[in-house]
């Protein structure tokens, strides 16, 4: 029999040192009364991101933190995979856009690589943003979620709303990439949506099993 999931409550630590990451869990977490306090204001270092999955880097993150704060962690790994690129950029997302964080060079060397393999058609084009989430405890315990949105990639770029590959990915069944959207029409939360990009969609899950509406 699966444990049962462990409530979130009072103050958490967000594994991060990425201030648009931080910024984003503060408001998803404040509607559920959670007092989020960022790894960078513990002054906790950061640990090497050694997992070859989303899973794997989002527990290594939470686990670290959790220990070194002895508080819950909360902790995401996150990229876009590229089907026809075999999967790429997938968990080394943040990497392909060097020490700068140029993401105009990396959304150009994806596209660079799409056009050598002659994907022009948006068929050829597809690809999907993952979130996986992880709860850590001080005690060991863990709570872990993923998701994804699928979309298909627009060249050139489009919008400068959002961050990272956000301009050249359209969502399924939308006619604006995320770099053209709101951060609430790209998040989709409820009330207003159940949910559209994949952080948005992997917290949704994580709600439903780990906070609850104050
Ligand atoms: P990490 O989760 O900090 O390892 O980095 C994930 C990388 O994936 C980010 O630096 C972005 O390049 C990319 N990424 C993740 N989520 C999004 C998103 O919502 N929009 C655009 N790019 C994203």
């Amino acid at each position: 029999m699966s444990s049962p999931h462990r409530p979130i409550t009072g103050r958490i630590v967000i594994a991060t040192h990425n201030s648009g990451k931080l910024v984003e869990m503060r408001e998803l977490l404040a509607p559920y009364g959670v007092e989020a306090v960022s790894a960078g204001e513990l002054g906790l270092g950061e640990p090497e991101e050694t997992g070859d999955t989303f899973q794997a880097n989002a527990r290594i993150k939470a686990v670290a933190a959790a220990e070194a704060a002895q508080l819950p962690a909360f902790a995401d790994d996150s990229g876009i995979v590229v089907h026809g690129l075999d999967g790429a950029p997938g968990i080394y997302s943040a990497r392909w856009a060097g020490p700068t964080k140029d993401f105009a060079m990396a959304m150009a060397q994806i596209e660079r690589l799409l056009q050598e393999r002659g994907a022009v058609t948006a068929d050829k084009r597809t690809a999907h943003f993952v979130s996986a989430l992880c709860v850590a405890w001080p005690d060991g315990h863990v709570e872990e979620v993923e998701a994804r949105v699928d979309g298909t990639l627009v060249w050139p770029p489009r919008g400068t709303a959002g961050f990272g590959y956000d301009p050249m990915f359209l969502p399924e069944g939308h006619d604006r990439t995320f770099g053209e959207m709101t951060s609430i029409e790209k998040h989709g939360l409820p009330p207003l949506g159940l949910g559209l990009s994949h952080r948005a969609r992997a917290f949704v899950k994580l709600a439903e099993i780990c906070l609850e509406q104050r």
